[in-house]
């Protein structure tokens, strides 16, 4: 029988290769991301210290069995240390050249600070004596040893961190310095020994000195860490699984705290918030680990190692690029130097913005890192959304400069505008921001993993610590929340939860305002607008989207402005334009009215002639700026109540208006007031007749334009008047009309030879000829069902799919949106709201009928989609399998679906 193999030392990776079967992405559940990569660099000749995985199965058999190491784990540790003691001449516990060690946690999915790491393990009272002699450095091996104590209390025995700290802090104190740098031997000798009592305090045992021993336990707290309440949380968050288990990783230590030719730091291989191509970072000279990424000392910038510490920096430099080159990703790196050698001690894809994403996948495509391809796939639908975000107005931020409301400069981690009350901790920003719906900022010296909630729930996080690469800017990145950090001029205190910068003071609860792109902190709050997509590097992306896609991307709009924006952001066309909308403006509602009111048909005519100059101008505006592209109009759809005044408001009115004839004084205010009265209750009772139970299946779409065909022949002649004007401008105008709510093919025949008739009426009087189009929307389940039989009737189809989630499901959508769907969401009962996710067991099978049926009798006919699923990149994908032709969505959208619909067409080829 051959023993399992636990551990693995980094030179193994090929045998593990063996053991998973060749896949990187396995090696990675094996090893975990950190051990994974410690080994192939390793192989890569990248420097990194002695060291070995023990593996997630490990963990995993450990936490099945209840905890108990699985048999001969602990056997093939100590084989390890062998190893590692083999390699650095070093050893395990001994006197006069102790071998130290590392015992890292590491997961398959990176999860930032979520678990535990405990440096130094092998020293003990007896080792620190000889590590003295060895190295000549007292002080160094003292603060190599309280770290030891308090890590290893911290991680292994739960003693709180601040216990600790407090003891650093007031021996500075006593000592009158400012950093820990300034603390000498016998300084951390002395905090050493306070540890210990500590620990003893907390524990009731001693801190304990047999390195195995010491080990042991660290390894034992790392599988633990696993199924800690933090690790559990972010996991929730972040959508990893709990079965993955985390890897143990034993690594020799080496040592940044030996003095000033030594530093530790961490680095991304590119910028994180630009994307720029250049190494960006944090180190601290004569320091360990930690010290960088818990931000409780001020970091140097990595620019200036170039400086400090020449040589090293060329080779960090090096290693970047080579990593890159090999990993073809912008990687995020933990270093250390010890007396001028560089070590690596871990690398993974770096997190980064939407904005730097887009830089670094076009980028990389451009340097042949990547493929174009690739550089498209590595960009999500969503991170492009960002672009959309608000950002606060230009003129607001000008403004609040000039009135002295900038009140403090971070670093500018996290882009976007975020706007919200002050709250200090996790707990009440969520508190406020779920249960009083309030916008918050969480404000906090420095973020720790327990606070992620509060950082989710929050618009904005600000910090007056940390760095680039602090844990609140890596969280805040990651899940695209504006965030400000290491603000040094705020002083935050938490017992009287207030903040002062300067002499203005800022309590729990008060707006600010603060700006992810710059950095800046105002008080107060400002105007957010949104962005224009002129970012080079998103432009480039999209058009190379646009080669891969087969979908095309078009628009809905009903006013020109919305039109240019929607052509600007690469839409093919419009495929709705809402003619109605334009009823409702002021000039044209009374006009409406007067229409709806008419009971002689002289007097509709009369106001729908009034209504028809309106009408022919918003389409002509619409033709010019779409100019060669299709304009899908939509003739009138909603039920006509929706255009008269709420009755409820009538009748309070009507109460109000006899009164005010009851105490009028003169008979001419009598006699106006009577008017006015009879007026409103003409409109009252016109208002009730058209009242309906469900106005929703009511007379509304083609079946009001059969009811009142001059209303949709005005409609008509507006759009080929419009056609007529603007082509013989010299512009190439595609209208297309559409007839809504088809639900049986006879109305669209009806419909459409009426206004066909009309068409051709208007095209011979301005002897002007128009290439047009009919067609309908599918959004009934009998539309769908039947659609061979309407296609004989349409040219086009487009697939109104708000009104076909509603008849399907049989749901009324504004009053389940704030209602039951929310409980069915939080139930699971659906797994997204159909709403806003095409379903596709239900609806999209409706939708996959229609089209086929559809094709049966006109091959070629052209199916869109136009509602708001258009711009939901999962629908996207949804509609490209369907074989549509088009989804068409809000302006704003059309760069997501531009992405996804490529991302669709290239993740279909892969299959
Ligand atoms: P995390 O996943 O929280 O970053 P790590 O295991 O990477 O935890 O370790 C925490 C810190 O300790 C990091 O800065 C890392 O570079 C440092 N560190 C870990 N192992 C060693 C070692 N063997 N020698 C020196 N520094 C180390
Ligand atoms: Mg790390
Ligand atoms: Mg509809």
């Amino acid at each position: 029988m051959t023993m399992k193999k636990w551990v693995y030392q980094f030179e193994d990776l090929d045998i593990a290769e063996q053991y998973v079967g060749g896949e990187w992405e396995a090696v990675r559940g094996l090893f975990g991301g950190k051990g994974a990569n410690l080994a192939e660099m390793c192989r890569l000749g990248v420097p990194v210290p002695p060291g070995f995985t023990v593996t997630t199965e490990a963990c995993n058999a450990y936490l099945d069995d209840g905890g108990v190491f699985p048999e001969t784990m602990w056997e093939q540790v100590m084989d390890g240390m062998d190893a590692l003691q083999k390699s650095t001449g070093k050893h395990f516990g001994d006197r006069d050249n102790p071998l130290l060690v590392s015992c890292r946690s590491g997961a398959k999915f990176s999860m930032p600070g979520m678990m535990d790491t405990v440096l130094n393990i092998g020293l003990n009272d007896t080792t620190v004596e000889g590590m003295i002699e060895l190295t000549g450095d007292a002080r160094f091996v003292h603060d190599s040893y309280r770290r030891l104590i308090q890590m290893f209390g911290g991680v292994v025995m739960g003693i709180d961190d601040d216990v600790f700290e407090e003891v650093i802090e007031k021996t500075k104190q006593m000592r009158g310095i400012e950093t820990d740098t300034d603390l000498t031997a016998e300084d951390w000798q002395a905090v050493a020994k306070q540890f210990k009592k500590i620990f003893r305090s907390h524990t009731q045992v001693n801190f304990p000195q047999d390195p195995e021993e010491q080990l042991k336990m660290a390894t034992e707290a790392v599988f633990k860490s696993w199924n800690g309440k933090r690790a559990v949380d972010y996991r929730n968050a972040a959508g990893i699984a709990h079965d993955l288990g985390t890897a143990v990783n034993i690594v020799t230590m080496v040592f940044g705290n030996m003095g000033d030719d030594c530093a530790t730091g961490v680095a991304m291989t590119r910028h994180g918030s630009t994307g720029e191509p250049e190494i960006e970072g944090d180190y601290l000279i004569n320091a360990q680990g930690e010290d960088v990424v818990a931000g409780i000392r001020m970091t140097h910038d990595i620019a200036q190692m170039k400086q400090e510490i020449p040589a090293a920096y060329d080779e960090l430099k090096e290693i970047a690029a080579k990593l890159e080159q090999h990993y073809r990703e912008m990687q995020d790196v933990e270093f250390t130097i010890e007396k001028g050698k560089l070590w690596m001690l871990q690398t993974r894809d770096g997190k980064r913005t939407a904005q730097a994403a887009v830089r670094i996948a076009v980028e990389m495509a451009q340097e042949g890192l990547i493929s174009k391809k690739e550089a498209v796939l590595r960009v999500t639908p969503e991170q492009v959304d960002f672009f959309l975000h608000p950002q606060f107005d230009p003129a607001a931020i000008a403004q609040a400069h000039g009135r002295g409301d900038m009140v403090a400069k971070g670093l500018n981690v996290s882009p976007g505008a975020a706007c919200g009350v002050v709250a200090f901790d996790a707990d009440l920003a969520e508190a406020w921001a779920k249960q009083d719906q309030k916008p918050v900022i969480m404000v906090r010296p420095e973020t720790k993993p327990d606070d992620v909630h509060g950082m989710l729930a929050a618009q904005g996080i600000l910090t007056s610590r940390g760095g680039r690469t602090s844990h609140a800017a890596l969280v805040a990145r990651q899940f695209g929340k504006p965030a400000v950090v290491g603000v040094a001029a705020l002083n935050i205190d938490m017992v009287k939860r207030e903040m002062t910068v300067g002499d203005l003071l800022i309590q729990e609860g008060d707006e600010i305002s603060i700006d992810g792109n710059t950095g800046e902190v105002f008080v107060g709050r400002l105007e957010t607008m949104v962005p224009d997509i002129q970012d080079p590097w998103l432009i480039q992306l999209l058009s190379w989207a646009d080669e891969f896609r087969t979908l095309g991307v078009w628009a809905n709009a009903d006013y020109p402005e919305d039109a240019q924006r929607a052509r600007e952001y690469g839409a093919q066309g419009i495929g709705l334009c809402r003619s109605e909308h334009m009823f409702f403006e002021t000039e044209r509602l009374p006009l409406f009215q007067k229409m709806i009111m008419a009971d002689l048909s002289v007097d509709r005519r009369e106001a729908l002639a009034g209504l028809l100059p309106f009408q022919r101008e918003d389409f002509a505006g619409l033709f010019r700026v779409m100019d060669g592209l299709p304009v899908i109009i939509r003739l009138i759809d909603p039920p006509l109540h929706e255009f008269l005044p709420d009755l409820i408001e009538l009748m309070q009115e009507l109460t109000d208006l006899k009164l005010r004839i009851r105490k009028a004084a003169t008979l001419t205010e009598i006699d106006g007031l009577l008017q006015q009265l009879r007026i409103k209750e003409r409109i009252r009772e016109r208002a009730l007749a058209l009242r309906e139970q469900n106005p929703m299946l009511g007379l509304r779409g083609v079946r009001l334009g059969i009811h009142i065909p001059d209303l949709t022949r005005m409609q008509v002649r507006a759009i080929f008047e419009a056609a007529c004007k603007v082509s013989k401008e010299g512009i190439t105008v595609l209208p297309k009309i559409m007839i809504p709510l088809t639900g049986h093919h006879n109305e669209l025949k009806v419909q459409r030879e009426a206004l066909e008739e009309e068409a051709k009426r208007v095209m011979a009087e301005q002897k002007s000829e128009i290439d047009y189009k009919f067609g309908t929307m599918i959004e009934l389940p009998r539309a769908a069902l039947t659609a061979d039989q309407i296609a004989v009737h349409a040219e086009f189809f487009s697939y109104g799919t708000n009104d076909l989630t509603q008849t399907t499901y049989g749901i009324s959508r504004d009053d389940a949106e704030a209602g039951f769907l929310i409980e069915y969401m939080e139930l699971g009962i659906l797994p997204d709201n159909p709403f806003a996710t095409l379903d596709k067991d239900g609806v999209a099978q409706l939708m996959q009928i229609g089209i086929t049926k559809g094709r049966e009798v006109k091959p070629d006919l052209e199916c869109g989609i136009c509602g708001e699923h258009g711009g939901d990149p999962q629908s996207v994908a949804l509609c490209h399998t369907m074989g549509l032709n088009y989804v068409s969505c809000s302006p704003f959208r059309v760069p997501i679906a531009r992405l996804a619909a490529a991302h669709a067409a290239l993740k279909s080829d892969l299959k």
